[in-house]
């Protein structure tokens, strides 16, 4: 194939080539395979459409993809490759079931976890020289903080550290973190990969290959595979993230401008406006500020509460990155309640911008 753009490569790339085979490659419903060819068991051996997948976002990365059966799993994943007593840096802000995992881990004295605030990049290059596993999550959930992961990505780590970036709220389009000198870029397929709230998987992307055959190494002995249906419905969802996005992003911008005049909002958080506290970075780093906006109702919780039940259009629903809009009040979810009480968290679809204005104007007064 010539060199593409990813706007290109996101709809050519992971299509059967043979002549006379469909555009796409099919659903192929398989665990056992024929003795004597590539395939053995899929769960060892992999599956055509599971490839499709980690072929598209291998090439938009710039690595070697591993799919998994969920965001999760592939988190998962990566903390198999912890040997007894590593020791962990987290972001004091990042997807709550990462920390989770992160704790019962330590718990059980399987390793150490600190953590650091989003925007200390000295403390996380000076973590890097300690540090088993390094775990980024940029822009953060639900804060949406930028790291300056050109810094800390290259800044020198301890033989054998993984630095991991959790790129699911930038998307491979947006944000590459592998050419920052990332080891691994992660994603939960289910936000913006699948786009349509109708799936979960998730990806892991490398560029070092001891580590991709570890991680698939880990995916086969663990079983965390995606499904058939999870990986085609990926795949297809991927072949519009490039217009999703675009428009996505073009209204989050103008809604959080529209919000940041408001009243009735006490502050909105969103890495394209002058007044977010890592908008330089983020300026620098990302090409798109996103889709995803936080914004604390003024009045707090309880006024946080009238508007999700207020909004019509807007989805109150907890995922993100999909092509309706979505909204949460996350101190509401068990664990969350350090964030801000009133602090809304709106997935911005593809609607258009004066109909998701209207409906939170309405469920704001
Ligand atoms: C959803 C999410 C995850 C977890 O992914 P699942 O597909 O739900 O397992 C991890 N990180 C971020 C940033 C997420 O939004």
């Amino acid at each position: 194939m010539p060199k593409l753009t990813m706007q290109s490569w996101l709809v050519a790339a992971g299509r059967p080539e043979d002549p006379g085979s469909p555009l796409n490659v099919p659903m192929v419903p398989a665990s056992n395979f024929d003795l004597g060819g590539k395939r053995i068991y899929s769960r060892d051996s992999g599956a055509p459409g599971w490839e499709a997948l980690e072929e598209i976002v291998a090439g938009l990365e710039g690595g070697d993809a591993v799919a998994f059966s969920s965001g999760m799993a592939a988190v998962a994943a990566v903390f198999d490759q912890l040997g007894r007593g590593a020791r962990v840096v987290l972001p004091d802000d990042c997807y709550h079931g990462v920390s989770e995992l992160a704790k019962s881990g330590e718990r059980k004295g399987l390793w150490q976890v600190s953590r650091l605030a989003v925007e200390a990049t000295d403390a996380w290059t000076a973590a890097a020289q300690d540090a088993d596993l390094l775990w980024l999550e940029s822009p953060s959930n639900p804060l949406l903080t930028v790291a300056d992961l050109r810094t800390i990505c290259s800044a020198p780590r301890k033989e054998g550290a993984i630095l991991v970036v959790d790129n699911t709220f930038a998307t491979p389009l947006n944000q590459r973190p592998l050419q920052f000198g990332a080891d691994i870029s992660m994603h939960s397929a289910t936000k913006f990969i699948g786009g349509h709230s109708d799936l979960l998987a998730g990806l892991l992307v490398t560029n070092r290959a001891g580590l991709y055959e570890q991680v698939r190494k880990s995916r086969t002995v663990n079983g965390a595979t995606p499904g058939t249906l999870e990986a085609f419905l990926a795949v297809r969802g991927l072949r519009t993230l490039a217009l999703r996005l675009e428009q996505a992003q073009e209204t989050a911008g103008r809604l959080a401008r529209w919000l940041d005049s408001c009243d009735s909002v006490e502050r909105v958080r969103y890495p394209g406006l002058e007044s977010h506290p890592t908008h330089a970075v983020a300026a620098s780093q990302l090409d798109g500020f996103g889709t995803m906006i936080s914004f604390d109702a003024a009045g707090g919780a309880e006024a946080a509460d009238r508007v999700c039940l207020g909004v019509k259009l807007i989805r109150h629903a907890t995922s993100l990155g999909s092509v309706e809009s979505t909204m949460e009040r996350r101190a509401a979810v068990p664990g969350q309640e350090h964030l801000p009480p009133g602090l809304l968290r709106l997935s911005v679809g593809i609607e258009s911008f004066e109909d998701l204005r209207d409906d939170l104007e309405q469920a704001l007064a």
